[in-house]
């Protein structure tokens, strides 16, 4: 393996395109934007290759959705509609979808066929199912990268750390064991999708490979370090994938405007640096993806994610610092993991 090859971050301009309205709190300037940012910061461009994400066809997608489900949405271009009430589809945003799904699989395949270590895109759109779009997504890239990979026969983690949980995603792959699934986000009793509680852990042969670490409201750095040491990385070491995926923008951060969770500038760059390091020690490739964030640090918490999973030294952006490693975190995030660990122990080592 080639050790000096960039690292492909792949983008298209008509990302700019996945639009749900003016008022609506997903911007699609937060992808040319931070595009620009990465140009910008020598540190960061000299890391990383800037690729074309190439639009997919039904094919492709077809491998998470149903052909109704596409139809459905290409219909809703035409004539106007919404998937659900937070999810109109515009024009232009179902091409806009697919040029996303057609990064995050470019990645997979970058990793798979030509041996590059990491690979980014600027992608996770993981509220999609295989018959429902919602949650501001369109179609899964996220599954779609995980299902090529696991169809070339890779064993797959999709590490999500979105704020919310990837309702999409584990639908996808419920029933299925070559693809472990574990998403930490905040309580789905206190946030959108309402669902991924602990009990929730896959069905026939994929039970096991469903995993859901729910965090509690204002979990910071020390929540997080507490549940991945606790739960993730055993997991990851049980399993030992050969490609780990990691998706989530800047949501889990503090000043998020759709979220409780505490996360400072540190905690996003945490999850960056211990997703990519989990691969390492795996011995996997490691894919990071970045799509979600509301209100005005979005591009900062995206910065941030990818100093830590990019492992350069610059300074993080300026920010409160909440929470420590090492110190006790919340007795009710310990109990739920306790929880979690006896409902898993029937399948994984705890
Ligand atoms: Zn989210």
């Amino acid at each position: 393996m080639d050790k000096d090859k960039k690292i492909p971050l792949f983008f298209h301009e008509k990302y700019g395109s996945y639009r749900f309205g003016k008022l609506h709190p997903f911007d699609p300037e937060r992808f040319p934007k931070f595009i620009g940012a990465v140009k910008k910061e020598e540190k960061m461009s000299s890391e990383v290759d800037i690729l074309e994400s190439p639009s997919v066809d039904d094919k492709v997608l077809r491998t998470v959705h149903t052909s109704e489900y596409i139809k459905k949405v290409e219909q809703m271009e035409r004539v106007g509609g919404a998937l659900t009430m937070d999810t109109p589809v515009k024009k232009g945003s179902p091409e806009a979808a697919r040029h996303i799904v057609g990064g995050s699989l470019e990645a997979a395949k970058a990793i798979n066929e030509k041996g590059y270590e990491m690979v980014i895109n600027l992608g996770g759109l993981h509220h999609a199912g295989p018959n429902y779009g919602e949650g501001f997504c369109m179609f899964n890239d996220v599954a779609v990268a995980a299902r090529y990979l696991a169809d070339q026969g890779k064993k797959v983690i999709v590490f999500d750390t979105d704020a919310h949980q990837g309702n999409g995603t584990m639908d996808i792959f419920l029933k299925d064991p070559n693809v472990l699934f574990i998403s930490i986000h905040q309580d789905p009793s206190t946030l959108y999708p309402g669902r991924g509680y602990i009990q929730e852990i896959g069905e026939g042969e994929g039970k096991g490979f469903t995993v859901n670490i729910p965090m509690p409201r204002d979990a910071n750095i020390t929540e997080y370090h507490h549940a991945i040491e606790e739960v993730v990385k055993p997991l990851v070491e049980q399993f030992s994938p050969e490609v780990l995926i990691r998706n989530g923008g800047s949501d889990p951060h503090h000043a998020d405007s759709l979220t409780d969770l505490a996360l400072d500038m540190r905690g996003l760059k945490y999850l960056g640096e211990v997703s990519r390091t989990m691969a390492h020690d795996a011995g996997a490739g490691y894919m990071d993806l970045m799509l979600s964030g509301y209100g005005r640090r979005v591009l900062e918490g995206w910065k941030a994610i990818t100093i830590g999973s990019l492992g350069i030294d610059i300074p993080l952006p300026t920010d409160q610092k909440i929470g420590k490693i090492g110190y006790e975190p919340k007795r009710e995030l310990v109990e739920k993991l306790n929880g979690l660990k006896k409902i898993l122990s029937g399948h994984w080592d705890f």
